[in-house]
């Protein structure tokens, strides 16, 4: 306890240039996933033990943004919000969709999905005939995923690689998982080393140049859900320093009904938290939302919930 804790530094490019953003306690935190109708019990609250509060940092090098202290969610955290949230594992979704389309377009008949969860991105691979591996640590949806026919293993990309040296894979993907993780660029690098010459990887994050940049206050934002928050330059400097082309690169588009619903969440938890004293009026997100209709913009703005990259690994890549 006596010794003072280290200096962040930028998880990607480890700069210690900071700047700070936003900060929350942990009170407040508890208080921002009561409004979304999650009681945190205990055994997840002891995770914010010791920590004052949680900081949101921008690096001056790179831009990226994380918090500090790296704080992880732990078992009881994501039961409480498997048990509390309707559909947390979604059963599909935009990247699942593209990811397919790619092994459609490029004859991919093998998948490994990192963080694969419940499983219903390996059940579409699986019906569209591909041989369908993953890792995950939790252990009750790695069970799950077995007895609908998948290799699925209890283990890091670390460990996995560690114990199968040469095991390589056409397509490696992983939904959503990246922001969850406390060294996402090791993350990274694990990913692309499971993928094989001429292979490709598949990546999805929360994009924070997209809605959720309308609504930093949302908890799932936040440690110990989320520890980073990604850009499109993030995701593209991560393929630079793992020598992986892109592919393609772009977030999800916009609907009028995402866009009202975290204009409205993001005033409801300013007033919350008392950053904004007068109760939030419905009228500004529905004008915002009619002209964003009108503008017909969905077709045009790329601004959803997520981010989607697609690499390609070199022929003579190792
Ligand atoms: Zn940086």
């Amino acid at each position: 306890m006596s010794s003072a804790p280290a200096k962040p530094r930028c998880l990607l490019c480890g700069s210690d240039s900071l700047e700070p953003l936003d900060a929350l306690t942990p009170p407040e935190l508890e208080q921002l996933w009561f409004h979304m109708g999650v009681k945190l019990s205990p055994a997840a609250q002891a995770l914010f033990n010791g920590h004052r509060h949680i900081e949101l940092l921008r690096c001056g090098g790179c831009g990226f943004q994380f918090f500090s202290p790296v704080l992880p969610g732990n078992s009881p955290f994501y039961e409480d919000l498997q048990r509390q949230i309707r559909d947390y594992y979604p059963v599909t979704c935009p990247a699942f969709t593209r990811a397919l389309a790619a092994a459609r377009t490029h004859g991919l008949r093998e998948v490994m999905d990192l963080g694969c969860g419940s499983g219903a991105f390996l059940d579409l691979a699986k019906a569209e005939g591909l041989a369908t591996h993953g890792l995950d640590l939790n252990v009750q949806a790695v069970a799950g995923c077995r007895e609908r026919g998948h290799e699925v293993i209890n283990q890091t990309a670390e460990d996995f690689a560690a114990t199968r040296p040469e095991r390589r894979f056409p397509l490696v993907t992983s939904f959503e998982v990246m922001e969850h993780v406390p060294d996402p660029a090791a993350f990274f690098r694990e990913a692309a080393a499971l993928v094989a010459p001429s292979g490709y990887l598949a990546i999805a994050v929360p994009n924070n140049e997209g809605v959720h940049r309308l609504c930093s206050l949302e908890p799932h934002q936040w440690p110990p859900h989320h520890l980073t928050r990604w850009r499109a330059t993030d995701l593209r400097r991560l393929g630079e320093q793992n020598r992986l082309e892109i592919v393609s690169l772009d977030g999800d588009e916009l609907r009028g009904v995402q866009l009202r619903f975290y204009l409205r969440l993001q005033r409801e938890l300013e007033h919350l938290l008392g950053r904004r004293k007068s109760p939030p009026g419905r009228l500004w997100p529905e004008a915002v939302t009619f002209v964003y209709r009108v503008l017909l913009a969905r077709r045009y703005v790329r601004r959803g919930i997520s981010l989607h990259a697609l690499y390609r690994k070199p022929a003579g890549a190792p």
